[in-house]
């Protein structure tokens, strides 16, 4: 038997500080699924594909491989076998894992990749529909919001901390659309699960957000 983390919530709410944290302290796997989508977006920006054509993402997502290696404990995502895991953190390679987020085939692909990482390991896994699609049956499930200002100005410091140009106005705008997006696609749209403790850590610190994850995981465990 192993433990099964859900942490779903919009884009910058802190999802992956915080999971990595928690697998940690506990001795978990963290597996961030955002970066399976990213990965698929990358092929797809490298292939100049234009954004909305939904036709050539279910004919040609089956040539994106996506998998998954552990390197001292760090998820490491292979494109077609390459590590990709330095190239797909860019506001654009979210934008397009967004865009390939909405079609059916790539979801149903990465979904089962998910279901088999947590099969056998305890993980904390991190997206928009762990709870709700993937790890229905998930010990512990956390919806993680905070305003959009706050996520805004997270991402900002995130890019300017990496040496990166950023704007924080855009950065919100990407924000909300990317929400707007994810929110309102047909297929496993972002939602709290019924059963999902909604954290808001609009005015939380990482460390105060880490404990309240471990005591609520402590409460639930068998
Ligand atoms: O979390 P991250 O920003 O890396 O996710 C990138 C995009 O991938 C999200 O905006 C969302 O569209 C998509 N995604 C998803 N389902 C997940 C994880 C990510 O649709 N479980």
């Amino acid at each position: 038997m192993s433990y099964n983390i859900a942490v779903d919530g919009p884009a910058g709410a802190g999802k992956s500080t915080i999971a990595r944290r928690v697998a940690k302290k506990l001795g978990f796997v963290y597996v961030d699924t955002g970066a399976m989508f990213r990965a698929i977006g990358l092929y797809f920006i490298r292939q100049g594909i234009d954004a909305e054509k939904q036709d050539v993402i279910s004919r040609d997502c089956g040539k994106a491989d996506v998998s998954i290696v552990y390197e001292g404990g760090e998820q490491q995502v292979l494109l077609n076998g390459e590590n990709v895991n330095g190239l797909i953190r860019t506001e654009e390679a979210g934008r397009m894992a967004s865009v390939v987020a909405k079609n059916p085939q790539v979801r149903k692909t990465l979904a089962n990749l998910q279901k088999k990482l947590a099969q056998s390991t305890d993980v904390i896994m991190d997206g928009r529909d762990i709870g709700t699609t993937v790890l229905p049956q998930a010990d512990l499930k956390v919806y993680l919001t905070a305003s959009v200002e706050e996520r805004a100005k997270r991402r900002y410091l995130e890019l300017i901390e990496r040496g990166e140009k950023a704007d924080l106005g855009q950065i919100e705008q990407d924000i909300i659309a990317r929400d707007e997006q994810d929110m309102n696609r047909e297929i496993s749209p972002l939602k709290k699960a019924e059963d999902a403790i909604e954290v808001d850590c609009s005015d939380m610190s990482i460390d105060e957000v880490t404990s309240r994850i471990i005591e609520l995981f402590e409460q639930v465990k068998k």
